[in-house]
């Protein structure tokens, strides 16, 4: 009865101490998401074609909020009144945090 006790407390006290680390690890290795990356990616033509240089749309979004690319005509099946356009109006509407605009380029 005595070792049925001590497993308890041990599994009970190990997964007190487990679940105490992984709260702590959430708050220290917390990474704030920008969730322009996911609403820039869903705005182009999402075919993951790579013609843009990177591996898929989410790398090419993630670059444009970086500021790393601004023309957004280097995605080649994206279209100015679909794609860029709407990209465009967005990243004016959502500023970075010390409020300077990522600016795009396209032809019109
Ligand atoms: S070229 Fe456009 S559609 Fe193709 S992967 Fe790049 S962003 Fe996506």
């Amino acid at each position: 009865m005595i070792t049925v006790l001590y497993t308890f407390l041990i599994l009970g006290g190990l997964g007190l101490v487990l679940g105490i680390a992984l709260a702590i690890s959430s708050v220290v290795f917390y990474v704030k998401e920008d969730t322009r990356v996911e609403d820039v990616k869903n705005m182009l033509p999402n075919y993951n074609c790579g013609a843009c240089g990177y591996a898929g749309c989410a790398g090419f979004s993630e670059a444009i909020i970086k500021g790393e690319v601004c023309d957004l005509e280097r995605c080649k099946p994206g279209k100015a009144e679909t794609n860029y356009k709407l990209i465009r109006d967005y990243l004016e509407k959502h500023p970075n945090e010390d409020g300077t605009i990522i600016k795009v380029t396209f032809k019109e």
